[in-house]
């Protein structure tokens, strides 16, 4: 069982993109104990203003498909227009319809299904925030 407490990332800023309130809690107290800087955005648009004023100053993106307005798809496609580097980590509850295939053909890194699982959260986070002590 990895532990957040190998994991710091007070170097890094994560932008958290996600409208219901009990996920937003759920991310806020597993992430606080990374240390990471963390940026949220409770819906499409104002993850896309976001990501136009800053996208340079972000290390990833955890990303959840079903906003209200702009979906994740949309914000995605625009991430990946200004941005074709930045990690993506897809997050979403629908796995009914193709989304995990879909999210990786339009760019995104990982995929993560919600119930977000903390191991599985941060396992997906370290592979990209610090992929050498990923095991
Ligand atoms: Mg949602």
């Amino acid at each position: 069982m990895m532990e957040w407490a190998d994991y710091q990332f007070s170097d890094k800023t994560i932008l958290v993109v996600e409208d219901i309130d009990t996920s937003i809690k759920f991310f806020d107290a597993a992430l606080r104990k990374s240390q990471a800087n963390i940026l949220w955005a409770k819906n499409g648009e104002e993850a896309i203003n976001i990501l136009n004023e800053k996208a340079k100053g972000i290390d990833l993106v955890l990303l959840d498909l079903n906003l209200p307005g702009i979906n994740g798809f949309d914000v995605l496609k625009h991430l990946r227009k200004i941005e074709p580097e930045l990690p993506v980590i897809v997050q979403t509850a629908y796995l009914f319809s193709g989304e995990r295939k879909t999210s990786l053909s339009m760019g995104a890194n990982g995929f993560i299904s919600k119930p977000v699982q903390l191991n599985d959260l941060l396992s997906n986070i370290a592979k990209f925030l610090s992929p050498e002590v990923i095991c």
